[in-house]
């Protein structure tokens, strides 16, 4: 299975292609070799990946309680065992967690700290981990590249308020989602986008991406603040081209979900 990596001064970022279309991310602290997995839709990729690096696991953060983010962690902790971090909102629904946590909290991965953010609406209890210094947030199934989560448990007003919160970091923040969703995002996306010069720019650097076996994930906020539908209910030309220019930005996001659900 592929991998990619991003390297900073202070971390390293590894994306590791797992099942069909789901991701894993590695985050190592460079400054004390700590190491944190974020989700585990399959054991054998990322045992892989840890053995060709030599590294060992420090963390375990599980984003939410669907089986692809969940159901590799007993076989990988065989070989590679490491304390679970996950939501206390799902302790009941995830493997049994070491530190479970809530919304505001902050915890420490060697030197770099790690923001609990509740991202509830594609599930209730869904969180993203959002580690400023490594300029990266572990977003799973709420804010994607170009896309945002099905609302299989919370309602468009959760995800929209959810999606407020992420919107809110900074431009060079690298959003590290849980699908290889983007292409299909991106067809959508121009359907209520259309005249988005940026949406177009990027829905011909994805094709090309994915044509030489390329990720799309992760990707830049500001990026996903310049194309991604669900974080731009408030663009004129968006609520034009959706004939609800005098709507809320909750509405506009409402009807965009729905048609999403429908496209
Ligand atoms: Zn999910
Ligand atoms: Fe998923």
């Amino acid at each position: 299975m592929p991998s990619e990596t991003i390297e900073t001064d202070s971390h390293t970022l590894v994306t590791i292609a797992c099942l069909s279309d789901n991701y894993a991310f590695l985050l190592r602290d460079k400054v004390t070799g700590d190491v944190a997995l974020i989700d585990v839709p399959e054991a054998a990729p990322i045992a892989s990946e840890l053995a060709t690096r030599g590294w060992t696991l420090s963390q375990i953060w599980l984003t939410h309680h669907h089986p692809d983010h969940i159901q590799g962690v007993d076989e990988l902790c065989v070989q590679y065992p490491a304390p679970l971090y996950g939501a206390a909102a799902d302790a009941h629904r995830l493997p049994a967690l070491d530190v479970a946590l809530n919304e505001g909290d902050t915890f420490m991965l060697g030197e770099t700290p790690v923001h609990v953010i509740d991202v509830s609406g594609h599930t209730i209890g869904h969180i993203a981990l959002y580690a400023p210094t490594a300029k990266a947030a572990f977003t799973a199934d709420s804010l994607m590249a170009l896309g945002c989560g099905r609302l299989f448990e919370g309602t468009p007003a959760q995800m929209h308020a959810s999606l407020s919160k992420m919107a809110a970091w900074p431009d060079d923040t690298f959003i590290c989602s849980g699908h290889e969703y983007t292409a299909s995002n991106a067809k959508f996306a121009l359907t209520v986008d259309p005249d988005n010069a940026a949406l177009q720019h990027r829905a011909r650097d994805i094709d090309t991406a994915r044509a030489g076996g390329k990720f799309t994930v992760p990707s830049l906020l500001s990026l996903e603040r310049a194309t991604n539908p669900f974080l731009r209910s408030d663009d004129p030309a968006l609520r034009a081209a959706i004939n609800m220019t005098d709507a809320t930005d909750a509405e506009v996001f409402t009807e965009v979900r729905a048609r999403k659900d429908r496209f």
